[in-house]
C-alpha cells in the first residue's frame, strides 16, 4: 500500500468507486471517464506502480487476475463472441501514456462506435 495513491485510497476504500468485483488480488471499479459502454479498471490490491515492475514473481497472482478479466467484462456489459469482445490494456509508465501510477488494466467494450474511436485509450 502506497499512502497518498489514487488507486490504493480506492482499494482501501478510502475513496468511493463503483466496485463491481473483488478478490485477494485485485478489485474492478468503474472508470470516472468512460472512453465507451464499457470502461472498468482491474487493479492489484498490492501497489505496484506498472507492468515495468512485473517480474517472472509475480506470475501466479497476475495470471490469476487476468483469468478473472473475460468473465468480469461479459457480466459487465461487454458481448459475448466473436462479434463482441473487449480490449483489456495497461498503459505502462509515461510513455506509455500512464497517468495513474498504480498498475490497472482497462476493461473497455460495449457496442460500437465509442468515444471519438480513438486507439490512443480507448
Ligand atoms: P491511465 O491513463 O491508463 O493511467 O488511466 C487512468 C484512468 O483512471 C483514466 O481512464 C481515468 O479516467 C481513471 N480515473 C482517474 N481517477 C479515477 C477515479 N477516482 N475513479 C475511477 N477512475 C479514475
Ligand atoms: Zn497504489
Amino acid at each position: 500500500m502506497s499512502e497518498n495513491c489514487l488507486f490504493c485510497k480506492i482499494a482501501r476504500g478510502e475513496i468511493p468507486a463503483r466496485i463491481v468485483y473483488k478478490d485477494d488480488d485485485c478489485i474492478v471499479f468503474h472508470d470516472i471517464n468512460p472512453a465507451a459502454p464499457v470502461h472498468l479498471l482491474m487493479i492489484p490490491r498490492q501497489h505496484i506502480v506498472s507492468m515495468q515492475d512485473i517480474t517472472d514473481e509475480d506470475s501466479v497472482w497476475l495470471g490469476r487476475m487476468m483469468a478473472q478479466a473475460p468473465k468480469i467484462a461479459l457480466e459487465n456489459g461487454c458481448n459475448a463472441g466473436p462479434d463482441g469482445g473487449f480490449r483489456l490494456m495497461a498503459n505502462s509508465g509515461i510513455e506509455g501514456g500512464q497517468e495513474v501510477l498504480h498498475l490497472h488494466f482497462h476493461i473497455i467494450g460495449g457496442k460500437r462506435p465509442w468515444k471519438g474511436q480513438q486507439v490512443t485509450i480507448a
